[in-house]
């Protein structure tokens, strides 16, 4: 079990807890407070900054994270 580093800047537990406010909580069970190295929020603000992580971008989009951070 980990806190993420990201998580006093992060907007997804905010956004989540509003309109799916279950979702928010397993997400934030999952990865902000259990393996944040498995979020795909958590790969593209270590690997480009924060500002790069797109606002609505879900901690399972994996996928779209390897994309972001292997643009050419
Ligand atoms: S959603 Fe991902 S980047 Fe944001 S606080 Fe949780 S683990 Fe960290």
């Amino acid at each position: 079990m980990s806190d993420c580093r990201f998580r006093k800047t992060c907007q997804m537990p905010g956004r989540l807890a509003m309109i799916a406010p279950g979702t928010g909580r397993e997400y934030v069970k999952r990865y902000c407070l259990g393996a944040p190295e498995e979020c795909a929020r958590y790969m593209v603000a270590a690997a480009a900054g924060q500002q790069a992580v797109p606002t609505a971008m879900l901690p399972t989009e994996t996928d779209r994270a390897w994309r972001l951070t292997h643009q050419a």
